[in-house]
């Protein structure tokens, strides 16, 4: 069957036709790369597995249907088998396609499927990837740039020695509960063009919702083909595939003004301790803050920068919040355009949140917005706020 092999892998596209037809410019702009670098993003997903009926026989199926050098070195058993593929993060059994995606949402390769216990991880599976007679080097070339999340951490080394530059969001140091304002504004650059593959994936089981279920045992034998013939049926038939919009050039302007841009809030709050000292604050309700700018959906994109909820077509996001917290509000005695308010979880009395907006009185719109601050790991960056400021700012 040539279909599959046409629509999918590395071997059945080129990085020139890739350049043409699949790449964004929004990707190189905001990464400050030259328009000439590819840039493709990776992630290892999950296809869920059911466990209980396993047999020496469908080990050794498994054995050799699937590429994976752990496998060949263990012993057959259901309860070897078990443990493979047992994710302790998700608490399930699954297989782990690594997803090699496009900026505009192609998919150009799905490898794997791979196990899921310690042994393989997203960066053990790149660095096996890479070793591959026909393998990612040959639709990149040096100065194009890989985009991954921080699974990926322990891969850098490699992908940068074939002279490609590495995109991955920062990592909690050990005694750090917050990422810098630096930090967290690079940071944000990558998750923006990130989600693409999050997007890919979700097309995929959404189109195709065998895989969004568990998956009985009695499909393993023909598992990977089912799953490439899926992504190959997506990239050959799909039309409506990601492109650079007004909006995109307006986000590349917004990130270019704030990138370097300090937290003034955030100092403000550490050097006159506005956690501790209560005296500073009276309360509010809801209506007392009425100068508080008013916000259209579009100014919230523009706020958090939000290319996933403009794509997905929801909030869910904020949605979830509202209906999970309880807010309090407080003004600043003095300075009656600071506002302060207090997140309470219904679930969880220990979840608590805190944030800060400095408003323009009676300014509607992104520029009634000064500064913000919020305690959560990402609260400092200046380049789109957090999501419990947008959710703050769309309730007062
Ligand atoms: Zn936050």
């Amino acid at each position: 069957m040539k279909f599959v092999p046409e629509n999918i892998g590395f071997g059945h596209i080129t990085r020139q036709k890739l350049m043409e037809d699949h790449m964004r410019p929004f990707y190189s702009r905001v990464l400050g790369l030259p328009p000439t670098s590819f840039v493709v993003v990776l992630d290892g997903t999950y296809v869920y597995i059911q466990v209980a009926l396993t047999f020496n026989l469908l080990f050794n199926i498994l054995r050799r249907h699937f590429h994976d050098s752990h496998f060949s070195k263990k012993k057959s058993s259901d309860h070897e088998f078990q443990r493979m593929t047992f994710c302790g993060y998700k608490k399930r059994n699954l297989l782990k396609p690594m997803m090699v995606v496009a900026p505009d949402g192609y998919l150009i390769a799905a490898e794997g499927l791979y196990f899921t216990d310690h042994g393989n991880n997203d960066s053990t599976i790149l660095k096996e990837m890479l070793l591959k007679p026909d393998n990612i080097l040959s639709i990149l070339q040096p100065g194009d740039a890989t985009l991954v999340d921080r699974g990926f951490q322990s891969v850098q080394d490699e992908v940068e020695g074939y002279q490609l530059r590495f995109f991955m969001p920062a990592l909690l140091g050990k005694k750090q509960s917050q990422f810098t304002t630096p930090q967290a504004n690079k940071s944000r650059k990558v998750t923006i063009l990130r989600y693409i593959v999050e997007q890919a994936n979700a097309r995929l089981k959404n189109k195709f919702r065998f895989f969004d279920e568990k998956v009985p045992a009695s499909y393993f034998s023909i598992l990977k083909d089912l799953f490439l013939l899926s992504c190959s049926l997506l990239n050959k038939f799909t039309v409506n595939f990601n492109k650079d919009t007004d909006f995109h050039e307006k986000l590349v302007d917004i990130i270019d003004q704030r990138i370097d841009r300090q937290n003034l809030l955030e100092q403000r709050v550490i050097e006159e301790k506005w956690d501790a000292r209560r005296v500073i604050w009276e309360d509010a309700d809801q209506d007392c803050a009425l100068g508080f700018p008013e916000l259209s959906m579009e100014d919230l994109k523009e706020l958090t920068l939000g290319e996933y909820q403009l794509n997905m077509g929801n909030n869910y996001n904020l949605e979830h919040l509202r209906a999970d917290s309880s807010y309090s509000f407080h003004l600043h005695k003095e300075e009656s355009n600071i506002l302060k308010v207090q997140l309470r979880s219904r679930y969880s009395a220990r979840t608590r949140r805190v944030v800060w907006i400095q408003f323009k009185d009676h300014v509607n719109g992104v520029a009634g917005i000064e500064e913000w601050y919020c305690k959560c790991p990402v609260g400092a960056r200046t380049v789109g706020c957090c999501s419990h400021i947008a959710a703050v700012s769309t309730v007062t």
